[in-house]
């Protein structure tokens, strides 16, 4: 998961969806909670952080008897859940669970009602250890936050899903449809095992009715202007793409140049590429965002979010403008990240290269962006390559599905507004949008806007209070599933 406001932005029609936000204030660890399990909840994530899971994708870079000690640890943390769910690893690390459900016997239609809660449990690498306030990997609790990589991102939500199967089992729950628990090894490095999980899926008939992943969360400070937490739900994401530019030149000795070498000729494409952004339109997801926003954003703003409709071509031109995050919202984005010219300081240049990392806007292609990236740069000797990347996904409707989790996310948190946005970023889920069309991104999860700042940063950790409302949120969404 990436900043999930920095990631918010854009494409489709999803209207009132079932919960409106309720009136009440933020009143932290109100409704009802057992104290019992949400001590539970943060002396397993305390104990879960401490396996130093970091995701490389160089292999020799991952301790993998972390991960085996990860999962180790689990049936000792869960036992009712691993006592009645069945259990499987994919892909090595990544682990599927399947609660079988009770309706499944006499209605095998049942099947496609079948649900898959996703979380990852890699992280990315801490950094300079001395940096942070608590070590990174002790799972410190202080009485009001518990510290560590990856309490956010993402196994805090693990654990939510985990501690609230664990109670509902104790409770006697048993769901009525089949119920998956699909948890990646290596979501940081846009690995393959989630691919592999919906493979499996598919294999057996599973065509999910419902897919929750990370994403969204209930963001505080959410945009300029709007008072309340937002309860930001993932309904699609840009595709990510990475495009080799390379250009050639016959090399030789640095004191007889010739004009435009191969470094002066990627310079070139390089400046274009900055100088013509790709175009700009305002999706619908995020116009309907503006929308939601509107009754919580003071009178100048609010005239103008109310008539999105109206003003559609002025606010697209000042996203734009107003910053990076909002610009990114509106178009496809291009950053030269790499550069690569002659390994001598004396020596000119047989080869140049740069990496384009391109974040491709919802409605578009891989291939419509390369050729307008050729058009862009207008010469034929820059040679360019795709390295790897897919596509942006669909976007997942208003539906069924969205009614549910906005009434449940209603449910425990009343106070925020919830709206649909468009990611920036990338998670597991798209792995999933082959096999399911309700595909939605949300971690259940209050974050302020230095709590989304400590995502992948220094200083990462979760309130109690906020990992105990995650495991209310999923109780709930597992009562109504
Ligand atoms: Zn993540």
């Amino acid at each position: 998961m990436r900043n999930p406001l920095q990631n918010a932005a854009a494409g489709n029609t999803l209207k009132s969806p079932g919960a409106t936000p309720g009136s009440a204030g933020y009143t932290p660890g109100s409704a009802g909670e057992t104290p019992g399990s949400a001590g539970r909840a943060a002396a397993s994530l305390a104990e879960l952080v401490t396996y130093r899971t970091v995701s490389s994708r160089a292999v020799a870079g991952v301790e993998t008897d972390q991960f085996e000690a990860f999962i180790a640890a689990l049936p000792r943390l869960y036992p009712a859940v691993h006592a009645a769910l069945e259990l499987e690893r994919v892909n090595g690390h990544a682990l599927l669970y399947r609660w079988p459900g009770s309706a499944l016997a006499e209605d095998p239609a049942a099947a496609q009602r079948a649900s898959v809660l996703m979380a990852h449990y890699d992280v990315v690498p801490a950094g300079d250890p001395g940096q942070w306030t608590q070590a990174p990997f002790s799972g410190h609790n202080d009485g009001t936050f518990l510290w560590g990589r990856g309490t956010l991102d993402d196994k805090g939500q693990l654990v939510a899903i985990l501690e609230a199967a664990e109670s509902l089992l104790r409770a006697g729950h048993a769901p009525a449809h089949d119920l998956y628990f699909s948890f990646g090894n290596n979501e940081e490095t846009a690995g393959n095992s989630a691919a592999a999980a919906a493979d499996l899926l598919a294999g057996r008939g599973v065509l999910p009715w419902l897919v929750l992943d990370e994403g969204g969360a209930v963001a505080g400070g959410a945009f300029p202007g709007v008072s309340r937490p937002a309860a930001v739900v993932g309904v699609a994401e840009k595709g990510i793409l990475d495009v080799e530019l390379l250009t050639r030149d016959q090399g030789g000795h640095a004191s007889t140049p010739p004009r435009m070498g191969a470094t002066a000729r990627l310079a070139r494409a390089i400046t274009r590429i900055e100088r013509s952004p790709f175009p700009q339109s305002l999706p619908e997801v995020t116009a309907e965002m503006l929308r939601r926003f509107c009754p919580h954003t003071p009178p100048p703003l609010r005239t103008v979010f109310a008539n999105v409709a109206l003003l559609r071509a002025p606010i697209t031109w000042l996203f734009g403008r107003l910053g990076n995050e909002t610009n990114a919202m509106t178009r496809t984005t291009v950053a030269i990240t790499t550069l690569e010219g002659s390994s001598g300081a004396n020596v000119l240049a047989a080869t140049a290269k740069a990496n384009a990392n391109i974040r491709v806007a919802v409605g578009e292609t891989v291939e419509g962006t390369v050729a307008r990236l050729r058009k862009i740069i207008r010469d034929p000797k820059v040679e360019l390559r795709v390295v790897e990347g897919n596509g942006p996904s669909p976007v997942s409707p208003n539906s069924a599905q969205w009614e549910l989790l906005a009434d449940c996310i209603g449910q425990v948190f009343p106070e925020a507004i919830i709206t649909p946005y468009i990611m920036m970023g990338g998670t597991d889920s798209r792995r999933f949008t082959g096999i399911c069309g309700t595909v939605y991104r949300f971690a259940p999860f209050f974050m302020d806007v230095r709590a989304r700042g400590s995502i992948h940063a220094v200083d990462e950790k979760i309130s109690l209070e906020t990992l105990d409302r995650g495991v209310r949120f999923y109780e709930t969404l597992m009562r109504e599933l």
